[in-house]
């Protein structure tokens, strides 16, 4: 746990004053350590109607298949973030055109937020994070290899509006939302 107490100071769990939720609390000076979710960014991208996939290096889910993503890093937009996991991952340079959904996760206390971008140039390389990196036709992406649902999800909210310019950012599928609660 990061804070900015000197070392010997010490924490406890408790509702600070004015606050409805427990917080970790400094017993010396009041300090309070907000534990917030974690913001992941990450994008569909697109080369001549093919879609950018990378097979992951890294665990969870080593060996499955994912679109770029990866945590949001201070002092940069969700969009810079999103363009740079892409290069991270896969060593493709990428235009984001627009946020397509945004997925939140209370179960892992995340939201994701995925945007469309379309690829500069066809060059891919195998970022340190992947096994390899690949530009699948839609009826050749490996459904069964998928590393996470939310990779699902959000290629078939890629699919469905892939004609349109303007549309809301997709929300979490509807049957899927008590689950991802941990309900
Ligand atoms: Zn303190």
């Amino acid at each position: 746990m990061v804070s900015y107490c000197p070392e010997e100071h010490g924490f406890e769990k408790k509702v600070p004053c004015g606050d409805d939720k427990q917080r970790y609390v400094c017993r010396d000076c009041d300090w309070v350590h907000y534990e917030n979710p974690k913001i992941i960014v990450g994008a569909v991208c697109t080369w001549e109607n093919k879609i950018l996939m990378c097979r992951r290096g890294i665990e969870p889910r080593v060996g499955y298949w994912t679109i770029p993503a990866g945590f949001m890093e201070e002092g940069e937009t969700a969009e810079q973030g999103a363009i740079r996991e892409v290069f991270e991952e896969s060593e493709a340079r990428v235009q984001a055109n627009a946020l397509l959904a945004i997925y939140s996760i209370p179960r892992i206390s995340q939201v994701q937020m995925f945007y469309r971008a379309e690829m500069l140039s066809p060059e891919i390389g195998i970022g340190i994070e992947s096994l390899e990196t690949r530009l699948f036709d839609w009826n050749e992406i490996p459904w069964n290899e998928l590393a996470f649902p939310t990779v699902k999800w959000v290629l078939d909210h890629y699919q469905q509006s892939r004609e349109l310019t303007n549309f809301a950012p997709f929300t979490v599928p509807a049957d899927q939302v008590d689950w991802l609660a941990g309900k």
